[in-house]
């Protein structure tokens, strides 16, 4: 399914709104656009202790997994906002593992979009993280 990169991303940085970050003030976005069509967005949600921070990507794929479990993910797209500019951002190692190995459940590519140094990229979550723990051992 072809997506528009430049929408995907317009609905990650309104994501923005749904995070709870009071402790960094980074509010980030992330929406996934489903096989079906359909756009399901998350944001992060922090906590005062915050090693139990959830970041909006992982918070997404939860939430997918939940309520649209075993649809398909084509691309998710991710913003952030620093006290309310936009700014910069990728998925942290841990997000692309947890994309990547979703991506692996799937058995089909998820697209990444994000913005880096003000240029709008979009690649697969494979390429993201390369070599990613597979679980083999
Ligand atoms: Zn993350």
């Amino acid at each position: 399914m072809n997506y528009d990169k430049d929408s995907l991303y317009s609905e990650a940085i309104t994501a923005c709104d749904l995070a709870y970050a009071p402790y960094s003030n980074v509010a980030v976005g992330a929406v996934a656009l489903l096989e079906s069509g359909e756009l399901v967005s998350a944001g992060n949600y922090e906590n005062c202790s915050s090693p139990v921070c959830i970041c909006a990507e992982h918070s997404l794929i939860c939430t997918l997994n939940n309520i649209k479990n075993g649809v398909k993910i084509v691309a998710i797209s991710v913003a952030a906002k620093y006290n309310k500019q936009l700014i910069d951002i990728a998925p942290c190692g841990k997000c692309r593992q947890v994309l990547t190995e979703c991506s692996n459940r799937q058995k089909s590519p998820i697209m990444v979009c994000f913005s880096h140094e003000g240029k709008l990229l979009s690649v697969s979550a494979g390429e993201l993280m390369p070599y990613a723990f597979d679980g083999n051992l």
